[in-house]
């Protein structure tokens, strides 16, 4: 049996949701993408997606200057030998550029954009017999975000996607973290940076252009989403840990300037101490979960 790796992200927030029925006009149809099953909540994907531009424009001007960009290049992809594959993937997502080879097929030759699904008690049904885990019992033990199963066409959604706001509305700069003794310190804030609808559909974007490459819940190492985790990360693996683009994004987005160096004290981190210290907190919690399909 050929086995698929997938990962679900999820995030426990506190975040209300306010709704944005009122923009939902101005948004242009997207032909190049689907949104199955979302009922109600079609709307506010298609106002996340939509969304998605301005942040992925910040960075991806941001990340066109390398470590020489205000907005924390340095700390999330260290070395400005990571610009090609940073803006790439950045563009990838801009463009919903669409890959071949996804499963399921019928026609792997056919170039295929992300499919996002809302899931439900149905779900496993209609798309995955194949899975071994349930996406819906997933989302409903969890409260997660959202999955992606490494070389599926297919982006699940859980509801409590849809407790987050779509994006920020404050103005830039108050949500941005702080940085003291060259480190990121007070968890809640890189939840209040970066738990947005937008940011989190880019995350698992991230997840879908990377194919197998990204990190996960059983890749070497574990996906991370802790902030000084994933500073500490080197280049390479800053590169396949979808949260070091989230947190780009976000600041990026946001227009925000502190962040550690990677390069200097308390960097390099001791791994095994490092994932317990670091957890963002009680109110934004992110678990990974490792699918075989
Ligand atoms: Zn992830």
């Amino acid at each position: 049996m050929k086995m698929l790796w997938g990962a679900v992200a999820l995030t426990l927030a506190c975040s209300a949701w306010i709704s944005l029925s009122a923009a939902a006009g101005i948004i242009a149809q997207n032909q190049k993408y689907d949104i199955r099953d979302c009922g109600t909540f079609t709307d506010q994907v298609e106002v996340a997606l939509d969304l998605r531009k301005g942040p992925l424009d910040a960075a991806i001007n941001a990340a066109k200057l390398g470590v020489k960009s205000p907005h924390g290049f340095q700390a999330w992809f260290k070395d400005d030998a990571a610009i090609p594959k940073v803006t790439e993937i950045l563009k990838n997502i801009q463009s919903m550029r669409g890959l071949r080879r996804l499963i399921p097929y019928p026609n792997p030759w056919i170039a295929q954009p992300p499919v996002f699904v809302c899931v439900n008690e149905s779900t496993r049904q209609r798309y995955g017999t194949r899975l071994r885990r349930d996406p819906y019992e997933y989302c409903q033990q969890s409260g997660g975000f959202g999955l992606y199963l490494f070389g599926w066409k297919y982006i699940f959604l859980c509801d409590k996607l849809f407790t987050l706001r779509p994006a920020p509305l404050a103005p830039p700069l108050k949500n941005c973290p702080h940085v003291i003794g060259n480190r990121f310190t007070v968890p809640a804030e890189m939840g209040r940076l970066a738990d947005f609808q937008t940011y989190v559909l880019i995350h698992e974007m991230m997840h879908f252009y990377l194919l197998r490459d990204s990190l996960g819940w059983n890749s070497i190492p574990k996906e991370a989403y802790a902030s000084n985790v994933c500073v500490n990360f080197d280049m390479k693996t800053s590169l396949r840990n979808p949260m070091n683009l989230q947190y780009f994004v976000a600041m990026a987005d946001n227009k925000c300037t502190e962040a550690p160096n990677p390069f200097l004290p308390p960097f390099p981190l001791p791994p095994p101490k490092v994932v317990e210290e670091e957890q963002r907190s009680n109110a934004s919690v992110t678990i990974d979960v490792a699918f075989v399909a």
